[in-house]
C-alpha cells in the first residue's frame, strides 16, 4: 500500500502525451509564481504525466490506463468525494477516436458520453478537457501559462 498524502485533492489531472508537462515542484515553489508547477492551480490537484506512462498507446488505451489508476486505488493521494477526474488533451478528436477504438473491443465496459465529453466505468467518470494552448517549441513557459490559465478557468 502506497503512503497517501492526507490533504484530499479536488482534481486528478491526466495530461495526454501532447500536453506539456508542468515544471517540477521545488523548495519554495508555492510562493514563487515563476515556477510553473501544479501549485499555480487555484485548486488542489494531482497531476499524472501521460508522457511517462502512456507513450505510444492508442487514445482508448490511454483512457483505460487512467481509469485503472483510479479504480485500483493506485494514486498516492486522498481523493475528495467530489473530486473531478480530467483527461487534458489538445487533440480535438481524442474522444471520437477512443470511442471508435472501443467499439472494436468485445468486452468494453466504458460508457461514452460525447455530448458531455465524458467517459464512465461504473461509478468512475472522467471528463475530457480540450485545451486550446498552442505548443510553441522553444518557449515552453508560454505554453504552460496557457495550460494553467485554462485549467484555472475550468475550476472557477
Ligand atoms: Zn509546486
Amino acid at each position: 500500500m502506497t503512503q497517501k498524502i492526507s490533504q484530499p485533492v479536488d482534481a486528478v489531472l491526466f495530461f495526454d502525451e501532447c500536453v506539456s508537462n508542468l515544471e517540477d515542484c521545488t523548495d519554495g515553489c508555492r510562493a514563487n509564481k515563476n515556477i510553473l508547477c501544479k501549485h499555480r492551480f487555484s485548486f488542489r490537484s494531482h497531476v499524472i504525466s501521460g508522457r511517462d506512462i502512456s507513450r505510444g498507446l492508442s487514445d482508448f488505451r490511454v483512457l483505460l490506463r487512467f481509469i485503472h489508476l483510479i479504480r485500483r486505488n493506485k494514486l498516492p493521494i486522498t481523493i475528495s468525494p467530489s473530486a473531478e477526474f480530467i483527461l487534458v488533451t489538445r487533440d480535438k478528436r481524442f474522444l471520437r477516436s477512443a470511442a471508435k477504438q472501443a467499439k472494436t473491443k468485445e468486452r468494453c465496459l466504458l460508457d461514452f458520453d460525447p455530448e458531455h465529453k465524458r467517459v464512465s466505468w461504473g461509478d468512475t467518470t472522467i471528463s475530457i478537457l480540450l485545451i486550446r494552448c498552442k505548443n510553441t517549441p522553444g518557449s515552453v513557459p508560454v505554453d504552460l501559462r496557457c495550460i494553467i490559465r485554462e485549467l484555472n478557468e475550468h475550476f472557477r
